[in-house]
């Protein structure tokens, strides 16, 4: 079966009393057992039955089952955010002394996480430049314990070589994590690409018209300890583990991502185009111009300078100012004065955020509305 036919068809994991379409949403804390014995069995985890919904929910279960019959990937672990799917998976490598090597073009939040909150439990930081593949190869800290990467970077939408990287992971023995985010997790060959851990936010394309917040992990099961210390260690200790309200929102997102995701990067790559001729604009980044397919939905512009970016935005009347990504409505940002706000300008430049980026998010609308809206909004 096609990944479309499956997004909508994934058996239940036992059928429901009432013959339900759509999974329930199981809004429940506690579940209660036949017996002692099968309680004991479940409590050390021996049958896979519910027992306490911060570890297990059988709504956010088939939610993962979903993302799983959609992937490669041999465990899935939903969680409340990306941020938490970003931080449980580094914590199952990383430790104080030990070093994470890192792109210097990261989402901001898993750049400060790294640099500054676990960086003050003495887990260090190899900062490095992932397009000089060979220089890293090189260089690599002696106590690494991890190499993060993002498929697409956010806001610099920079594509590193993810197997070239991987090679330079596994023949030191390191897992390779990207955040797969800036795409849909069904368009990345993720084991083929040579990726050991994949996480994203399912906040941005799965979610569905912005509905919820979420993280995944997808665990492609060549380090045995994510599996481990996920499901017998952090899920109890730490207690991030996704709610049924979300999972079933985001379970019914799936069903239409192949459908929005199209048409939002289609948009992207025409939107990209068409921006291209507007003199106002100084630079249209969007991967898909160099690939010539749509690819992702997520572009940025630059504009001559910030007070233009501030002006630009002030001015539109369709497109949102809004943080957030691949929603149903498209959404502008400036991310210099926004999401890296509290970065330097000397560690903005490092990290090639400009003061004069836009970034824009494609919704579902009409493209030549979108664009009507920019060139006003450009003052033309
Ligand atoms: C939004 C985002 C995150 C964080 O996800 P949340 O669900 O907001 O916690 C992580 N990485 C990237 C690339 C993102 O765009």
């Amino acid at each position: 079966m096609k990944k479309e036919t499956k997004a909508i068809h994934t058996p239940f994991q036992k059928r429901d009393a009432y013959g339900a379409l759509s999974f329930p949403v199981y809004n429940t804390v506690a579940y209660e057992f036949d017996s002692a014995q099968i309680m004991t069995e479940a409590f050390a985890g021996r049958v896979s039955e519910p027992d306490y919904s911060r570890v297990m929910n059988p709504t956010v279960t088939y939610f993962e089952n979903r993302v799983k019959a959609l992937s490669d990937a041999d465990n899935v672990f939903a969680l409340t955010t990306g941020m938490a799917a970003i931080f449980h998976t580094l914590l199952v490598f990383a430790e104080a002394g030990k070093t994470i090597v890192m792109s210097n073009h990261l989402f901001g939040n898993t750049f400060s996480l790294i640099t500054t909150t676990l960086a003050r439990l003495g887990v260090k930081a190899q900062i490095a430049d992932f397009s000089n593949l060979g220089l890293l190869d090189k260089t690599i800290a002696d106590d690494a314990c991890l190499i993060f990467a993002e498929y697409i970077t956010n806001p610099q939408l920079e594509m590193v070589d993810i197997k070239k990287l991987s090679e330079i992971a596994h023949k030191r023995g390191l897992p390779l994590i990207v955040d797969t985010t800036a795409i849909p997790f069904t368009e990345v060959d993720a084991r083929e690409l040579g990726i050991d851990v994949e996480v994203l936010s399912s906040t941005k394309y799965i979610s569905g018209g912005a509905t919820s917040l979420g993280g995944l992990i997808l665990d492609y099961g060549t380090f045995p300890e994510v599996k481990r210390r996920m499901s017998m260690e952090f899920l109890f200790n730490i207690g991030s583990y996704m709610t049924p309200q979300v999972a079933y929102m985001q379970t019914i997102g799936l069903e239409t991502l192949k459908v929005r995701y199209d048409k939002q990067a289609q948009n992207a790559l025409d939107l990209a185009r068409l921006l291209q001729q507007v003199p106002q604009v100084k630079r249209v980044n969007y991967p898909g111009l160099q690939l010539q397919k749509p690819f992702g939905a997520m572009l940025t512009i630059d504009l001559e300078t910030e007070q233009k970016c501030y002006d630009f935005l002030n001015s539109l009347r369709l497109i949102r100012r809004a943080t957030n990504l691949f929603d149903s409505k498209s959404l502008a940002i400036h991310p210099y004065s926004t999401i890296f706000v509290n970065f330097t300008p000397e560690e903005k430049k490092k990290m090639d955020v400009f003061d004069t980026t836009i970034r824009l998010s494609m919704g579902l609308e009409d493209v030549n509305d979108l664009y009507e809206d920019i060139v006003q909004a450009l003052g033309q």
